[in-house]
């Protein structure tokens, strides 16, 4: 980021995604005020946001419903007394990552894949997230992590990709990308550059031209994962940011979570396909929930979502049907269920 001379009448040099953030909805009660919804809504939730605190962009929120306390965008970033109640099989680390950390800073749990946990910040928490209560802090998602897993990915030559996550990685500014990218570039044995990120999708102004230019840069092929769940995500500020990835080029793609009273029904779903398909990008992933303690409410029964996707795969074409994959811990990969 370029550094202003210290001047009253300079413009400030945070760049306009960083302002929106800072800006970002962090009270329930504000969300339901600016949805025109019951402020009792938010109060319900209240010892759920102590804990996992509510975190979503104006402009997310603003492609929500007005008055609709259903609505899926909202579902699924709004505090639930829900939360609260143990239920049995949930837990906090669900996927056992705190045992696949190889080095501060990288899961190393793929074959020829490395996780480089870039930061533990995200522009919005999502309350089904299985990372919501994972110690960031201890697991060397920090500045020194990252060049402790830098150190740890250039002496394991069986990597051929790294895969950029978090939180979200694209949360750091793009001088600190750029350096980033510029080490990974320089490790011989390293392919491609793969990076996770739900940022285009609920604050699409994070796609900056400089974002793009680093990705350019890069020797390595580009992939970027995607996060989105519903169509209502997508809009035409997600449609220029996506369109300003591919430009890089990179390939994109969508995973997303299926989520009860979010987008558990085929039309859903299938409109969820067609309008990522729309903006170029692939369905990847369909995951079943990860069973972290406070998300049991989303939870689709397996078999209603193998049927789900049997009426997906019936009306889609091939490309636009994501798989339908659920995470187990010690597997050393996704384990595929449709
Ligand atoms: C599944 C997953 C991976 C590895 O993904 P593949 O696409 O199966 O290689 C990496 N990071 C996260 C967060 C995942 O969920
Ligand atoms: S953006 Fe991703 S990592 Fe962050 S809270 Fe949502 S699901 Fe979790």
């Amino acid at each position: 980021m370029p550094t202003a001379t210290p001047d009253r009448e300079a413009p400030p040099t945070v760049a306009r995604w960083q302002r929106e953030l800072a800006d970002a909805i962090r009270d329930p009660v504000e969300l339901c005020r600016v949805l025109g919804l019951d402020p009792a809504l938010a109060v319900a939730g209240g010892r759920a946001a102590e804990s996992f605190p509510l975190l979503v962009p104006r402009s997310f929120a603003a492609r929500m419903r007005v008055g609709d306390p259903s609505d899926p965008l909202l579902l699924q970033v709004l505090p639930q007394a829900t939360e609260n109640s143990p239920t049995a099989g949930y837990s906090a680390d669900p996927l056992d990552e705190a045992a696949s950390l190889a080095a501060p800073g990288l899961v190393r749990k793929y074959a020829g894949r490395g996780l480089l946990l870039v930061t533990g910040g995200c522009a919005v928490n999502c309350r089904y997230c299985f990372r919501r209560e994972f110690p960031y802090a201890a697991s060397g998602a920090t500045r020194r992590g990252v060049a402790e897993g830098l150190a740890a990915i250039a002496a394991d030559e069986s990597l051929t990709e790294v895969i950029l996550s978090g939180g979200d990685p694209l949360l750091v500014d793009d001088g600190f990308l750029a350096d980033l990218v510029s080490r990974l570039d320089a490790i011989p044995h390293l392919r491609r550059l793969r990076i996770h990120t739900r940022l285009p999708v609920v604050l699409p102004t994070r796609v900056t031209a400089g974002l793009v230019d680093v990705l350019r840069s890069s020797r390595l092929a580009r992939v970027i994962v995607l996060h989105a769940n519903h169509a209502a995500e997508l809009d035409e500020s997600v449609g220029d940011a996506i369109r300003g990835l591919a430009a890089a080029p990179a390939i994109v793609l969508n995973q997303a979570v299926l989520l009860a009273g979010v987008n558990d029904s085929a039309d859903v779903l299938r409109a969820l396909s067609e309008r990522l398909v729309e903006l170029g990008v692939v369905p990847y992933y369909l995951h079943l929930l990860d069973r972290v303690r406070g998300a049991a409410h989303f939870d689709v029964p397996e078999p209603l979502a193998i049927e789900l996707h049997r009426q997906l795969r019936d009306s889609l074409p091939g490309y636009a049907v994501p798989r339908l994959v659920r995470e187990v811990p010690g597997e050393p990969a996704k384990v595929w269920m449709a």
